[in-house]
């Protein structure tokens, strides 16, 4: 590996420790970080422009001329500025500056030869140069062969400086022979190599050097083979580094759960709907996974609505019925309520203690709940973060379901990982059963677009619902202008009078969480004096939990008919009587806020209604938001116009932390990198170990044991 030097070399020469730090905010340590440090875009200061011609230039292209100067002045209308006027054989030309020091002044003396490169406009006397970048030539000086790279900075280092400290460790590390190819020919033949995917040296050389003549705008858009093969080496390592962690996790111990016994059967037979065939496809890749003793990490991914938690309640009866617990365990506790009255409702008659476990219940009841888990007495327990807890011993974890999984963090999954079999210290079980770990379902409302998942889910297998159970009333959707309220409100009433339940969902507000709360505590209070003849309930997150839970509960058993609620009602909440949502400047939510608020409704057989309130004037964000929600109900679409909008962030929760981000590659734009990045992955660790290590180590270096759960 080239030098771990600090990559300044002669900080003293440019000042002291401050070069290094400057660097150090641009992430630059290493060589290879500035051989990475790659142009934003290019000049081309290759060839001279005559004056007499600037004026045909298109605007907005940057150009050089070359002149003599034939005078300059210290001008004062209409403000103070430095006017040269310089000339070649074709014209003449002015350069206009705004600041200047003195010794620019000074440099641009009569007589002298300048090189300037900028903008050309027509200005009151003709052509002229705003704020060019110039140097004063002594002598003659050939023109550059290449094209000029603008690189990213950080205030205070130039990019002269930056171009040199760059230039240097590209120097270093061909020196130390690190820019070889380290990819099999295997995989750079179908890629196109070299003309459509060249070498990482020679696409390292381009980016950097541009020749003239390379293709400027492929450069600029980053389309280029060199970009094509920078980018997919990113995502290459980033593969790499997953799916080895994938494999060295799937090399550890899990209780093999079989399918060789009644209670999931009994269940399907028990329910009063059969499973849509996406659910049983799901199941059947659960399955197959628990019935491997090496622990499963599986995402299911599902829209809303398109029934999740029962293939989840499956599973858990797969670890019970082997003799093995299950936890699940959820954000909210509204979730972690709910999930606890599906899973009591299906388990209890098979004969099955489901126990329950939160923060804010009786210490007394608190304190059984832990006994009988401890004890092995309650086979499944549900609750909510208070799982993670120090005290929660579980007797023999085998299965681990997280909903929501984004709000959790890694860590968070970690330590459930290790509650598996610690309680066992008698040692009553197979040796192995003590280092086993338990398996983990992770789910997902959040539909996630295929090369995002492909991308950041590597290390994880995923299935996906991609069916809602039938029978399920389409929502349909209503842009209304917050001036036409009170149409809204006749709906609701009329709604209400007919028996249905209506949510009304209270405008974000992300700079102040007690504002926001003011707003619904407002709101409830007008919309409890405009409908005295409705129960109006209030919902927010400062509730105290069983005040919640009460909330929701007279909601649920529709005591409650209208229910103002911030969005705490955003995840998983299944009231299929409530036929109407009503929000409150939609334009401030997210799509995939939206689309996850507006799952609420729809779930029962009534004609379902949701009306996205919104203010004047809308910015064109929100525009273009608020037309892709109105136009679609699929969440896979949502979400990739939403990737398209926003970019990978927001979908990634917790998970961020955890993954490399990517830098160059683009998961929309280089979706045909992503994918042949993912399959030469397993290609190399399988038959290159020895490339796929290399290659780790060009791009992670030190960062390649990124993962620990
Ligand atoms: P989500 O995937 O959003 O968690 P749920 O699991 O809450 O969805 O399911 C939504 C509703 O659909 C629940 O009332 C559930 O009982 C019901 N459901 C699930 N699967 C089916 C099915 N195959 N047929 C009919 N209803 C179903
Ligand atoms: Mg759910």
């Amino acid at each position: 590996m080239a030098g771990k030097q600090a990559p300044s070399g002669n900080a003293a020469k440019h000042g002291a420790d401050g070069l290094d730090a400057r660097l150090a905010k641009l992430g630059l340590r290493r060589d290879f970080d500035l051989i990475l440090h790659l142009p934003l875009r290019y000049e081309d200061e290759t060839r001279l422009t005559p004056i007499g011609s600037v004026a045909s230039a298109p605007a907005d292209v940057l150009v050089q001329v070359e002149g003599r100067v034939l005078g300059t002045e210290i001008a004062y209308r209409p403000r103070r500025q430095l006017v040269a006027r310089i000339e070649d054989d074709t014209g003449i030309l002015y350069l206009r500056f705004f600041n200047f020091y003195p010794s620019q002044a000074k440099a641009l003396a009569e007589g002298v030869t300048v090189r300037a490169f900028g903008e050309v406009r027509a200005g009151f006397f003709g052509g002229e140069m705003i704020h060019p970048r110039f140097h004063v030539l002594r002598r003659p000086e050939p023109l550059p062969d290449a094209l000029t790279p603008v690189y990213p900075t950080t205030a205070g280092l130039s990019q002269v400086t930056l171009r040199t400290l760059i230039e240097r460790g590209i120097e270093r590390a061909s020196t130390a022979h690190a820019l070889e190819e380290v990819l099999p020919a295997a995989i750079l033949a179908p890629l196109g190599f070299p003309s459509r995917f060249p070498s990482f040296r020679n696409a390292i050389d381009a980016l950097h050097h541009p020749r003239p003549d390379s293709n400027a705008l492929m450069l600029q858009d980053r389309t280029h083979p060199a970009w094509r093969r920078i980018k997919f080496d990113e995502v290459l390592a980033q593969q790499l580094s997953m799916r080895l962690h994938y494999r060295r996790r799937r090399a550890r111990t899990a209780p093999r759960l079989e399918d060789a016994h009644a209670l999931t059967a009994q269940l399907l037979k028990a329910l009063p709907f059969r499973l849509t065939s996406a659910q049983q496809r799901a199941w059947g890749e659960i399955a197959a996974d628990l019935n491997v003793a090496h622990p499963m990490h599986r995402l299911l991914q599902g829209d809303v609505g398109s029934g999740k938690t029962v293939v989840a309640a499956l599973a858990a009866l797969r670890a019970v019925e082997n003799g093995f617990q299950a936890a699940v365990m959820a954000p909210t506790e509204i979730l972690a309520e709910q999930h606890f009255r599906k899973f009591s409702e299906w388990l209890t008659p098979l004969g099955i203690r489901v126990a329950w476990l939160t923060g804010s219940q009786p210490k007394s009841e608190r304190r059984e709940t832990l006994e009988a888990i401890a004890a092995g007495e309650a086979p499944v327990v549900v609750g909510t973060h208070a799982l993670f807890q120090d005290k929660v011993k579980l007797a023999k974890l085998g299965l681990v379901i997280v909903d929501e999984q984004h709000r959790f963090g890694v860590a968070q999954r970690l330590a459930l990982r290790k509650k598996g079999g610690d309680g066992d210290e008698a040692g009553s079980g197979a040796t192995d059963r003590n280092n086993a770990e338990p398996h983990q379902l992770m789910m997902s409302a959040t539909p996630i677009p295929r090369t995002l998942s492909m991308s950041y889910f590597a290390d994880l297998d995923v299935s996906v619902i991609d069916e809602l159970p039938p029978g399920r009333q389409p929502v349909v959707t209503k842009l209304v202008s917050d001036a036409r309220r009170s149409e809204v409100m006749a709906r609701i009433r009329e709604a209400c009078g007919a028996g249905r339940q209506a949510y009304w969902v209270c405008p974000l507000i992300e700079e102040s969480e007690a504002l926001q709360l003011q707003t619904a505590i407002d709101t409830y209070e007008s919309l409890s004096v405009e409908f005295p003849e409705l129960h109006v309930g209030l919902v927010h997150g400062r509730l105290p939990n069983e005040e919640k839970a009460a909330v929701m509960a007279a909601f649920v058993a529709g005591e409650i008919q209208l229910l103002v609620a911030t969005t705490v009602i955003e995840v998983g909440v299944d009231v299929a009587n409530a036929s109407m949502m009503v929000i409150e400047h939609a334009e401030r939510f997210g799509l995939a806020q939206l689309h996850q608020l507006r799952g609420r409704v729809g779930r029962g057989v009534d004609d379902s209604v949701c009306i996205l309130l919104y203010q004047n004037p809308l910015s064109q964000g929100a525009r273009d938001r608020l037309k892709v929600i109105y136009e679609q109900s699929d969440g896979f679409a949502i979400a990739a116009a939403d990737l398209e909008q926003r970019g990978p962030g927001e979908y990634l929760g917790a998970r961020q932390s955890g993954a490399p981000l990517l830098r160059f590659a683009d998961l929309v734009a280089d979706a045909e990198l992503v994918e042949a990045a993912h399959a030469a992955a397993e290609v190399m660790l399988d038959e290159y170990p020895d490339a796929a290590r290399k290659h780790l180590e060009r791009w992670l270096g030190g960062r390649a044991e990124f993962m620990q759960a």
